[in-house]
């Protein structure tokens, strides 16, 4: 059984599929090991660390995949990067499926397959598999880092003989694995923070980290959790009560995270134009649902905007990324237990069992077809 980590061929990704740590504990799983040269530097894992630890280093993508029965990925590859790749390999990423079925069914014509880590239930046998809960866990104390950065003032009460430094307010708009870290982030920072959610059940979560909780809390919301624990989309009267109750609490605060995202559907707006204009000069807004839309309606993917009352909202995308070698720890070790599943121990073989409530929820094609039912082209 071979294992292949070719590098990543987006520019903007650091992230790689695999650390040593990895690498020695798949080995121990009798597979092989081959990772491209340079896959981990930009993670801080160099060809060397990956050799000591037992890794084969091949000289460029093609060759590293070649043969493989397990590619490892970070971002879905296209189907020409999938070209030496042999049919029937186990095509392992965070596959980006929403929006995307093209791409999907040029995956599918390499005969891999594919399958989509972010799709993963979120039962208790895959969560040391969720790809979603240990990179958001990272993006949302990121993004208390980068608007602390941002912030032209201290986050932390200070009291000195010069004078002193009010503690700064932070809101927390979406309260998830994200959010939650973020609370319990600008806490450690020192600030003053506030957060709201749909969700009933995170009010108790919120006031745990120590932060006050700020919500509708009328019969829709008390109906907002899924049975997959995701927030609905909430009507527009919802979203009214919503913007009517945030706008004045908004106007207070000097960082703003905001987080919220429903599954399949773009992020819902929270932070309007009014509500930015009503900010500080100074204030932040951080806002991690920009690669869906966004929370705010004036951020932009990938830019800081600056907008003329000189409230700065920030847009980075792959937050997780800009933490790299962290983020690129957890994603490898979330790797590493899901191929523990395709794998059969004692026949040190790819073993794939079809009917497994994981692999039907991530698998995206297989033989030749794009068979995941979510992403039908006429679904
Ligand atoms: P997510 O990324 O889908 O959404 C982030 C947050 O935004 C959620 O808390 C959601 O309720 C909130 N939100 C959506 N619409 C909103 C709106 N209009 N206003 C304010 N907030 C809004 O969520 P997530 O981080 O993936 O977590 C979802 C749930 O799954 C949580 O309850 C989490 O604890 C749970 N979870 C379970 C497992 C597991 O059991 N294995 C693993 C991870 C997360």
């Amino acid at each position: 059984m071979r294992i292949a980590v070719p590098a990543e061929t987006d520019p903007t990704e650091a992230r790689v599929a695999a650390t040593p740590e990895t690498v020695k504990k798949l080995l121990g799983l009798g597979a092989e090991v081959v990772v491209e040269s340079g896959a981990g530097i930009k993670s801080a894992i160099r060809d060397a660390d990956y050799a000591a630890a037992g890794a084969t280093i091949a000289p460029d993508a093609a060759s590293a995949i070649a043969g493989a029965d397990i590619i490892l990925r970070v971002r879905r590859p296209s189907g020409a990067e999938l070209s030496a790749a042999k049919p029937g390999a186990a095509v392992i990423a965070i596959m980006d499926p929403y929006g995307h079925v093209d791409a999907l069914e040029e995956l599918a014509s390499t005969g891999v397959d594919a399958f989509a880590v972010e799709l993963l239930p979120r039962i208790t046998r895959a969560q040391a598999m969720d790809v979603l809960s240990s990179q958001a866990n990272l993006a949302g104390y990121r993004a208390v880092i980068d608007a602390a950065a941002e912030y032209g003032r201290a986050v932390p009460m200070m009291m000195t003989a010069a004078g002193t430094v009010p503690a700064a307010k932070v809101f927390v708009m979406g309260v998830g694995v994200a959010g939650l870290q973020a609370i319990a982030t600008a806490r450690r920072l020192g600030a003053i923070v506030t957060a709201t959610d749909v969700r009933p059940a995170t009010e108790e979560q919120v006031e745990s980290l120590g932060a006050k909780f700020i919500a509708v809390e009328d019969e829709e919301f008390k109906q907002a959790e899924t049975a997959g624990g995701y927030a609905k989309e909430m009507s527009a009267e919802y979203q009214d009560k919503q913007k009517a109750l945030t706008a004045a609490h908004i106007a207070k605060q000097d960082i703003v995270i905001t987080t919220a995202l429903i599954p399949g559907r773009p992020a819902p707006v929270l932070i309007t134009e009014a509500m930015v204009a009503s900010m500080l000069p100074g204030s932040v807004i951080v806002d991690l649902a920009v690669e869906r839309g966004g929370n705010c309606v004036l951020s932009k993917p990938g830019e800081t905007v600056i907008t003329d009352n000189g409230v700065k909202i920030i847009g980075h995308l792959n937050v997780a990324g800009r933490l790299a070698a962290t983020a690129s720890a957890l994603y490898a070790k979330n790797l590493l237990a899901f191929v523990e599943i395709l794998v059969d121990k004692a026949n040190k073989a790819l073993a794939i069992n079809w009917n497994d409530e994981i692999v039907k929820a991530t698998l995206l094609t297989k033989d030749g077809a794009l068979v995941h039912p979510n992403f039908q082209k006429s679904a």
